[in-house]
């Protein structure tokens, strides 16, 4: 694609690299295909190559965001299902991060999706606020559909993703050595993160033990925090920088102390967002080598474990599972076999999900923001899920999982849950109806 940046305007090294990127697309619309607001919504200013004409045309004139390209970058789920599919190589990610940058930059949004949005980048960062708001969700659950009729949509979708129980009492982590049984075959640290300990302790204390049961000791490293994800596909760069720059000191105190073989994430999407600090921070000289090292010993959990050579137990009992690849695992880190290796290997009976590539309409906040679109989604996946008849569903982000079960009465669950249960650790206990036979599968 040809451009035409000025040579003033390629000084700036954000615009020099999206440029770079533009210049990659050759507008085959391969990616339309596997867009799944294009599969919705058939428009091609809703698909990638639609949208990255808009973003072309808006930073080449160096010009505020108008409302009509923000709709359709808001409404890209930042799924990565395009960088899948592009021949071409274009990097995607970047070119619509720097979009969401601009358009927080230079876009006045209304009033109602200022307060949304500023309430998400604070609620949900914070477990101790996410707790209270998950309990204050659970009371008022029952008024979504009043909600709904009211034109309130985004707090009725609020209200219906929040889980049907009381989150478990906080635990905390941070700061804390977990040492390996046996002799000790490496040390890792395991991002905490800030959704999951309210959300999925379950998650952490299943990878703490399967870990520690295979000699390898964890740390969560005294400071760590959010990743930054969050802010970061708002477009509040500022703070997604802050908070990459927080959990950077974090591991880097441990690399320079007792040591790190890899940094674990047992939540996809924060995953990615490890793996590009060191590109979000190429240009800061204080932080670009220590960024650069966190991100290249950054693995999802399954990338690590598949090192290690887990001892099932037998206890899987060939369950079903289909395994929702979550977007920001398949598209955005590539982890495509890890994990159903994994599953296969410790005795479950392992199925793709038709059009696995197709997002969950999760998306980080994307189903609070988006919520027509985020239900369009989750009703295909699950009709896709179910017409596999499985057990379980396995899946390996939190945001996923709260997504799919919020539509399905099948049990969701973290894989590295089911790795921990099939290697000696206890029966999930969203799975103990199922495995002592109380429950229909489905
Ligand atoms: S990231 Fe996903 S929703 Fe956005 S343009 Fe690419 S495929 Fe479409
Ligand atoms: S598939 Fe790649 S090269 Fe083709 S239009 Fe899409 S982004 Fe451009």
């Amino acid at each position: 694609m040809q451009t035409s940046f000025s040579l003033m305007q390629l000084l700036d090294p954000q615009v020099a690299s999206s440029e770079k990127i533009l210049r990659a697309c050759v507008h085959c619309g391969f990616c339309t295909a596997t867009c799944p607001t294009y599969v919705l919504l058939g428009d091609e200013l809703d698909s990638p190559r639609g949208r990255i004409y808009l973003i072309k045309e808006m930073l080449e004139q160096d010009r505020p965001a108008t409302r009509e390209v923000v709709k359709h970058i808001d409404r890209c789920l930042s799924c990565l299902a395009c960088m899948t599919t592009c021949p071409s190589g274009v990097n995607y990610m970047h070119l619509v991060d720097h979009a969401r940058e601009h358009i927080e930059k230079t876009y006045k949004r209304s009033l109602a999706d200022r307060f949304t949005r500023g309430l998400l980048a604070r609620v949900l960062v914070d477990p101790a606020l996410f707790r209270l708001a998950v309990v204050a969700g659970l009371v008022a659950r029952p008024l979504a559909p009043v909600l709904d009729l009211l034109g309130l949509h985004r707090m009725a979708a609020m209200l219906r993703l929040t889980p049907h129980r009381r989150p478990a009492p906080p635990v905390d982590r941070v700061g804390k050595v977990y040492p390996a049984e046996g002799p000790c075959r490496g040390r890792v640290a395991l991002l905490s993160g800030c959704i999951n300990p309210v959300l999925a302790p379950s998650t952490n204390e299943a990878a703490i033990r399967l870990l520690n049961r295979h000699g390898v000791e964890v740390v969560v490293a005294a400071g760590e925090g959010c990743c930054g994800s969050l802010a970061h596909h708002m477009g509040r760069e500022d703070e997604a920088l802050a908070r990459a720059r927080n959990n950077i000191d974090a591991w880097t105190r441990e690399f320079d102390g007792a040591g790190l073989d890899a940094i674990l994430v047992t939540v996809s999407g924060c995953g990615t967002t490890l793996k590009d600090y060191g590109f979000v921070l190429r240009n800061d000289l204080a932080y670009a080598s220590k960024a650069a090292r966190v991100s290249a010993r950054a693995r999802d959990i399954t990338e690590y474990l598949a090192t290690l050579d887990l001892r099932a137990t037998g206890t899987a009992k060939s369950l079903t599972i289909a395994y929702h690849a979550a977007c920001s695992l398949q598209h955005g880190q590539k982890v495509l076999r890890e994990p159903k290796d994994l599953l296969s290997r410790s005795g479950f009976v392992v199925k793709d999900v038709p059009e696995g590539h197709l997002c969950c309409g999760s998306a980080g906040t994307y189903n609070i923001l988006q919520p027509a679109l985020a239900e369009q989604l989750r009703a295909r996946k699950v009709a896709n899920i179910e017409s596999l008849a499985p057990d379980v569903i396995a899946a390996g982000n939190i945001g996923c999982i709260t997504q799919i079960a919020a539509g399905t009465a099948t049990p969701v669950v973290h894989t590295v849950e089911l790795l921990d249960w099939a290697t000696g650790g206890p029966v999930p206990e969203a799975l103990i109806a199922v495995v002592n036979g109380d429950a229909p599968a489905t």
